[in-house]
């Protein structure tokens, strides 16, 4: 071999080693990029948006249960287990629909050196579960239960807002300005929203909303001083409401002129429907926020967007 061909050969072997550690090197800046923001795991569809508002795309954030399932029928994957444990944030309601949180903490899964636990109902006064008039008695065991639906008041959703953003800033210190100024732009929009509701409310003609479905937003009711009539209680699972609930609704409806009947996000309204066709009054669906449909998360739909899309509906139902 010529002296030449030796040298060239070297040169191409210390080129090679270059170029395979600088990629290394690359990679192993991009994971420490990664690995340096939070990995947030939330389990409904409020705390996500929440959540996602406040940290935008400062942290990684997954959404368990997804666009479209129903919350009360979720039950996590061995994946979503996996989830859970290498998560730094695990973000939960704590109420009966997440009984397998309970089971989740209890079995060790959880290195609570590792992941920060959040369950957002110690930032608000919860209230017990109340049985909704007219609705199917379905609570036999679960009857002294709290109510979990708490997002549907806005002031515990603004309340929300503030505590994961606290709890995010003493987290992820580096990034707490920005969490601080997401957070208190998106607790000004949820304002405004509850300021039109209110206005909404304070110029009603009857303070009543019928749903021929369940009825979640008992928060949101004692919020705004409102009352409901209903198929069912909370989020009760049963499918198909009695004959007597039926004719209770429709009597109801009709004594007292009512001129909407509801029924909430992701169902199929079949009940409410054929409540309207006997009593004559129009059928509306109405956001709880208990999830959100693929659809509306697909076009980027908010907590906000989502309860201003109750605005039209509460001028119809309280007039
Ligand atoms: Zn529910």
């Amino acid at each position: 071999m010529s002296k030449n061909l030796k040298i060239i050969i070297i040169v191409i072997v210390i080129l090679l080693i270059a170029i395979i550690s600088f990629s290394f090197s690359l990679k192993g800046k991009k994971s420490e990029d990664s690995s340096n923001k939070l990995n947030i795991v939330v389990t409904t569809f409020s705390t996500y948006d929440f959540t996602k508002q406040i940290v935008q795309n400062n942290a990684e954030v997954t959404y368990l249960m997804g666009p479209g399932a129903d919350s009360h029928g979720y039950e996590p994957s061995a994946k979503d287990l996996i989830k859970i444990k290498e998560s730094d944030v695990f973000i939960y309601i704590g109420g009966e629909m997440e009984n397998w949180v309970d089971k989740v903490l209890k079995s060790d899964t959880i290195d609570e050196n590792k992941t920060k636990l959040i369950k957002v109902t110690d930032c608000v006064e919860t209230i017990e579960e109340v049985e909704v008039d007219g609705a199917e008695d379905t609570y036999e065991e679960e009857h002294n239960a709290f109510d979990e639906h708490i997002w549907t008041s806005p002031t515990n959703a603004k309340k929300m807002v503030k505590y994961l953003s606290e709890e995010f800033t003493k987290l992820d210190s580096k990034n707490k300005e920005i969490y601080q100024k997401n957070a208190d732009n998106y607790i000004a929009k949820i304002e405004d929203v509850r300021i039109k509701i209110q206005e909404i409310v304070s110029n009603k003609k009857r303070d009543i909303l019928v749903f021929g479905d369940k009825m979640p937003m008992q928060y949101f009711l004692n919020e705004f001083g409102l009352r409901a009539s209903a198929a069912f209680n909370g989020c009760s699972t049963e499918a198909e409401p009695s004959t007597k609930t039926i004719t209770y609704l429709i009597n109801k409806i009709k004594e007292e002129n009512i001129p909407v009947i509801l029924y909430i996000e992701l169902g199929t309204g079949n009940t409410a429907k054929s409540i309207a066709n006997e009593a004559g009054c129009k059928v509306m669906q109405i956001q709880t926020l208990h999830n959100i449909s693929k659809k509306d998360f697909d076009s980027g739909e908010t907590y906000v967007s989502l309860m201003t899309r109750n605005l039209e509906v509460l001028k119809e139902a309280l007039n």
